[in-house]
């Protein structure tokens, strides 16, 4: 433990954010890091707990508290607040592939496990390991070749989170990887969906730098199940990880749902990306912009706020939120929650540029004039998401963007072709334990097995799956599980 005292002695201090109106000119990241002193004083409020409840999972109960990937909170808290950054970075990298990137857009479920937030003054976990991640690439992001190749041959599909700490380990351990990517670049819905206001797109670029110095070989343009053929490289290869998320958006089936300007916010969201990086847009698709509109986004989660920040950067010119489940409260109760991750109201930074928020609202019907949509017709929802008579109301609608969460992977093509099991909600059947489908030579990871999640867990999925194909290679591993 640093400073015995620290946490007597210093208050929280966070990172801040660019002001409202100064942030929504760009797309560029608008949190103000803290200088390096004022992270290593952060550093020092640590208190080392008997039971660091941050530090994650536990592996004798099972117990979802604290850091997916078991990231070694007090250790590299310490290591900062003593000013060995690159032991700190040594550390932290033993256990997360990629902190530059839950140090940015993770929910920190850390720092609602934190003892000092008992009293709702965590630790800044979170902003102490974009720190450590900043520091350490921007001296050079050394790449970690294996000494010795196994001979084996690896095929990952899907390069999001979860598929790239999957070949990076499995790189690491020896083998011949081969990443297959729909899309015409890497990092999954860290590129297409995250806008670049919350992660800048530089960051996943290094990382497939680094990969590719240590061996991995990715394909993009590879559509497994369309262009590629799926059983083909079941048989070609000694092992294939399925790493494909879920990418099936969850519908709203209600009269008007035809109209035009209703979508997706997996229709908006990524050609905005495109725009920002200068790629080209899928071919055909009709430009979806908010630009002069009036947005209804539907639905109250991450996605929803990366469409109100997306929006008002384009130049809406109002953005509703609808959200079917009740307001949450303000503050958690402590005793009923911690240190398990609470049900509290959240505002995004993108909910704080102005949106206006709803709760346990539903919409009953979209209306329009010539073909396009230009209203909702909502109610207020009772506990069973069913209308309240009397409470209908109107809202006018230019664009309506559905954010309302992901159902399961896609169907059709890979993992039909592959005739996987899948469990009782549509994703492909695999155990934590072995992450292996009910074919034998096929795994499955990250949001495809576990449904909709987080970058942390897909990235926790990953290493624990390429420990159980590394052993399933090898007969033995040293891969961290
Ligand atoms: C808009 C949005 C914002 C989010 N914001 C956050 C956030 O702030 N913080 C957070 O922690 N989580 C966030 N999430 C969730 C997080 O991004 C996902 O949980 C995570 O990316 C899942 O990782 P994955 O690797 O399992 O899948 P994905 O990231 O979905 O990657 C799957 C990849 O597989 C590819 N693929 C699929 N099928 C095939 C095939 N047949 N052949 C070849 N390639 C294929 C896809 O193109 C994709 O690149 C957000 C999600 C969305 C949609
Ligand atoms: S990965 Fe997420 S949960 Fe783990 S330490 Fe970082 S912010 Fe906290």
């Amino acid at each position: 433990m640093g400073k015995i005292t620290g946490f007597l002695e210093f208050e929280r201090d966070d990172r801040g954010y660019e002001p409202v109106e100064e942030r929504v000119k760009h797309w560029r990241e608008f949190v103000l890091p803290l200088s390096e002193g004022e992270t290593t004083t952060q550093a020092a409020r640590c208190m080392d707990c008997g039971v660091p409840y941050c530090h994650g999972t536990s592996i004798m109960t099972g117990a979802p508290t604290g850091c997916p990937v078991n990231n070694l909170i007090p250790d590299w808290n310490d290591l900062v607040y003593r000013g060995d950054w690159e032991e700190a970075a040594r550390n932290l990298h033993s256990t997360n592939n990629f902190p530059e990137v839950t140090g940015r857009v993770c929910p920190a479920p850390c720092e609602a496990s934190c003892t000092l937030n008992i009293d709702d003054n965590p630790v800044t976990i979170k902003t102490i390991e974009c720190a450590i991640a900043d520091r350490a690439i921007s001296q050079g992001l050394r790449p970690e070749p294996p000494t010795e190749k196994t001979g084996k041959k690896v095929a990952v599909i899907g390069s999001g989170p979860a598929g790239m700490a999957c070949a990076q380990q499995l790189a690491r351990a020896g083998h011949d990887v081969h990443v297959f990517e729909k899309y015409a670049k890497a990092g999954g819905l860290m590129r297409y969906g995250i806008p670049d206001f919350k992660m800048e797109k530089h960051h996943i670029e290094r990382r497939v730098d680094q990969m590719e110095a240590e061996g991995v070989t990715f394909h993009y343009n590879a559509y497994v199940g369309v262009n590629v053929d799926a059983a083909k490289l079941v048989a070609e290869y000694d092992a294939v990880v399925l790493a494909g998320g879920a990418e099936k958006g969850r519908d709203l089936p209600i009269p008007g749902r035809g109209l035009k300007g209703i979508h997706f916010a997996m229709e908006f969201l990524p050609q905005q990306n495109r725009r920002v990086s200068g790629e080209a847009q899928v071919p055909g698709a009709e430009p979806i912009l908010a630009t002069g509109k009036h947005v209804v986004v539907i639905g109250g989660g991450d996605t929803g706020s990366d469409c109100i920040g997306t929006s008002f950067r384009q130049g809406a010119l109002s953005v509703t939120n609808f959200e079917i489940m009740p307001q949450p409260p303000e503050k958690e109760n402590k005793l009923l929650t911690w240190p398990d991750w609470p049900w509290k109201l959240r505002t995004s930074s993108s909910h704080e540029e102005g949106a206006e928020r709803d709760f346990a609202v539903g919409t009953i019907e979209f209306s329009g004039e010539n073909g396009h949509v230009a209203k909702l017709k909502c109610a207020k929802v009772d506990d069973k998401f069913q209308p309240m008579p009397g409470t209908e109301f109107d809202v006018k609608a230019d664009l309506v963007l559905l954010a309302m969460g992901f159902v399961s992977p896609v169907h059709e093509g890979m993992i039909k072709s592959l005739a996987l099991e899948l469990d009782p909600r549509g994703n492909v059947k695999a155990d934590t334990v072995f992450y292996r489908s009910s074919n034998p030579k096929v795994f499955a990871c990250g949001d495809m097995r576990r449904g909709q999640s987080l970058v942390v867990w897909a990235i926790r999925e990953g290493r624990q799956a390429a420990h159980s194909v590394d052993k399933f290679l090898m007969g033995s591993t040293t891969l961290p599980r």
